[in-house]
């Protein structure tokens, strides 16, 4: 089969990989759709954490497909699926606590084990969701990260009316405004970098785009660019008693400069989320199954396989005046 293939760092290509066998507890499913995003540059350029990735590695961690054989509990042949990435182990204490996303044993889909950047893969049996017939496949796509910024959000108490600010203008950051609608805040202010990304920011929900920091201040920050400078902006713009969540991934090894004095004057929280927990996707998925989440205006560039590497280089680079939202990769079967 073909498949797009990280061999070591900076060498990417799609060529030939060996099709998976069947195995107990797995299924096999035919991706249709796959997204790439910043986190798929960093396993190319491998300056992501050594612990997180093992090479040769398939990428794709963002993806819909569909059953190639019947699979108990889930449906027959030609069903829709999504896959939680996360390969939580089940017995660790964290999984045992329902913090799945923190299990013991690190396995994670187009991570440690093959992605969905391929004609065929094969996952475990009881991470897989079936999804609606009249769900499209551009908005599934994007469930994988919904359920990030859906765990994220998850950990702050969400009351409404709150002020809410989005540092960044990806689409992690514009899947959070987007979600957090979901909690009827009073603003969702978006501090974006581009001024090309105003009009998706403001479809996704933001009350307002900004590219300079305004000099309000919110109840919960979301920090979801994943720069140094994100980072010191989210905390400067902090309420008395607020919480910044640290959604997006800085690189390894940097670091920001922090007050503690400030933190404990005005009572902050600062939150880390990790990937998501197995009950955060399933939320995701329910959420989409009912037509309540339909992000798929997001996708501003499709690609397909044999031009993966086209893929890369819209992730890598911006044009000058251009919007961009999610890239996203059709399989050959999504042709078929
Ligand atoms: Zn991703
Ligand atoms: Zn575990």
């Amino acid at each position: 089969m073909r498949a797009f293939v990280v061999a070591g760092a900076n060498e990417a290509s799609v060529r030939d990989w060996p099709t998976p066998s069947r195995v107990a507890d797995e299924t096999i499913v035919t991706p249709l759709l796959a997204g790439v995003c910043g986190t798929d540059l960093e396993l190319i350029d491998a300056t992501i954490d050594p612990t997180y990735v093992r090479y040769p590695l398939v990428l794709g961690h963002e993806w819909v497909g569909q059953l190639l054989e019947p699979a108990e509990g889930i449906g027959p042949p030609g069903t829709r699926v999504v896959v939680e990435g996360v390969v939580p182990c089940g017995v660790c204490d964290c999984c045992r606590r329902g913090a799945t996303n923190l299990c013991a044993t690190y396995d994670e889909i187009g991570f440690t084990r093959p992605g969905a950047l391929a004609d065929l893969i094969s996952v475990p049996t009881r991470l897989v969701h079936a999804i609606g017939t009249d769900v499209s496949l551009d908005d599934a796509v994007l469930i994988e990260p919904m359920a990030v910024v859906w765990r994220a959000l998850s950990r702050f108490p969400l009351a409404p009316r709150a002020r809410v600010a989005v540092v960044g203008d990806g689409t992690i950051a514009l899947l959070s405004a987007h979600m957090v609608r979901l909690f009827d805040p009073r603003v969702i202010d978006v501090i974006g970098r581009r001024s090309e990304q105003r009009d998706l920011a403001l479809r996704a929900g933001a009350t307002s785009f900004h590219v300079n920091p305004t000099a309000e201040s919110y109840d919960l920050v979301i920090e979801a660019s994943g720069s140094i400078d994100g980072v010191a902006s989210a905390l400067a713009r902090c309420d008395r008693g607020g919480m910044v969540i640290l959604l997006g991934l800085p690189p390894h090894g940097s670091h920001v400069e922090l007050a503690p004095d400030d933190v404990v004057n005005n009572d902050l929280v600062i939150q880390g989320s990790f990937s998501y927990t197995s009950e955060a996707f399933t939320e995701v998925v329910r959420r989409v199954n009912q037509l309540d989440l339909q992000p798929s205006f997001l996708i501003t560039h499709r690609f397909d396989l044999e031009h993966a590497s086209d893929a890369v280089a819209a992730l890598r680079g911006v044009q000058a005046g251009e919007a961009r939202g999610k890239v996203v990769i059709a399989m050959p079967a999504h042709h078929a």
